[in-house]
């Protein structure tokens, strides 16, 4: 069976291997991988930046973005049905991950699924724990691929709201920064719920998010000063001098929320006004959010549905470039959407 490995810590060590299949255990079902997306953390990892590998081996099989059918009836799931599964897993001794929310987890031992001591799924075959597959409805058909990274806006957009709303708030008008995946996928959620979005970012033009009935605005020809104030800021160009830059924007109330992730070694400068006196002044919060709850893996499934009704071509072309798992250089390289590596055409 082939499979995607790599070696966390060597960079450019990934490669194909040869593994044997997987025996499921019991509470397991058998999976037939159809495509992993890739994206910035897949690239990290290559990079030898980010990863560990499981304990008992030298090698880390890739990939957190599945999407899969069923191979052998079990559990309730029937061969052929389509299906994705959730990347964290419980640090087995935190409240959160006992409550089930190991993207909430306290610790920070938990394993995630091609990222951290956990296999991935770019591979032919893998055994998967029942509770933790999620199903993805056939209509969704290859789509489905964008299940991950759109529980990650899920969640992200989940906390944002519950976290304005602990106060009067109303979320009419959000700004994006970064069109990447994630940028457009939260663009595509806000959209669906219709707030008026602004994206800004460095290419000059984004059909995709125009598409999706968002403003675009280039940074290198706008000021981000001169698109008035929002009620949400997302950041999701992962860049921490933008992230800063953006708390100016937000209107009283208003929620900062980060999910770009921006790793570089620098200091960011910050007006002492915005922090000091806006935002507690003007009741306004900055967060980061990561990972997925089960329940934004669900609302990410039933979003992606609803957009693929109304805007089918445009989820279409999110996925820009799709090979086989032997090309995994090229859709590592590949930028301007999103790429997967397809083990079952
Ligand atoms: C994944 C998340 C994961 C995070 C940190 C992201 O790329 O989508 O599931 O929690 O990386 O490892």
């Amino acid at each position: 069976m082939q499979a995607l490995v790599t070696s966390p810590g060597v960079p450019g060590s990934t490669r194909i291997e040869d593994l044997d299949a997987p025996r499921p255990e019991p509470d397991e079902v058998l999976l037939r991988v159809l495509e992993v997306g890739v994206c910035g953390t897949d690239r990290e990892i290559d990079h030898g930046q980010f990863g560990i590998a499981p304990v008992d081996g030298a090698g880390l099989v890739l990939g957190h973005e599945a999407l899969a059918v069923v191979e052998r009836d079990a559990h309730g799931f029937t061969r052929g049905d389509l299906v994705t599964a959730t990347v964290r897993r419980s640090c087995g001794h935190c409240l959160s991950c006992g409550e089930g929310a190991p993207d909430s987890c306290l610790t920070g031992d938990y394993l995630e699924r091609g990222i951290t001591r956990l296999d991935g799924f770019a591979r032919e075959l893998v055994a998967e724990d029942a509770t933790q597959l999620v199903r993805v409805p056939p209509s969704l058909g290859r789509l489905g691929v964008l299940a991950e990274p759109t529980s990650i806006c899920a969640r992200a957009m989940r906390h944002a709201r519950a976290i304005g709303g602990r106060q009067p708030w109303q979320l009419e008008r959000a700004l994006v920064l970064g069109s990447g995946a994630v940028g457009s996928l939260t663009t595509m959620l806000l959209r669906l719920q219709g707030v008026d979005v602004c994206v800004a970012s460095l290419e000059e033009r984004s059909p995709l998010v125009e598409a999706l009935g968002a403003t675009y605005v280039s940074t290198r020809s706008t000021d981000l000063g001169e698109l008035g104030a929002f009620d949400l800021v997302v950041e999701a160009a992962g860049n921490a001098q933008l992230a800063v830059d953006a708390l100016r924007l937000l209107r009283r109330s208003g929620v900062a929320c980060l999910i770009g992730i921006d790793g570089r070694d620098q200091k960011v400068d910050l007006d002492g006004h915005v922090l000091s006196l806006d935002f507690v002044l003007g009741n306004r919060v900055v967060f980061g959010s990561v990972n997925a709850h089960r329940r934004d893996w669900q609302a990410a499934v039933e979003s992606l549905d609803r957009a693929r009704e109304r805007w089918q071509d445009v989820l279409e072309s999110f996925v820009s470039l799709r090979v086989p798992l032997d090309r995994f250089a090229e859709a590592f390289d590949h930028r301007g959407g999103k790429a997967t590596l397809v083990l079952d055409p």
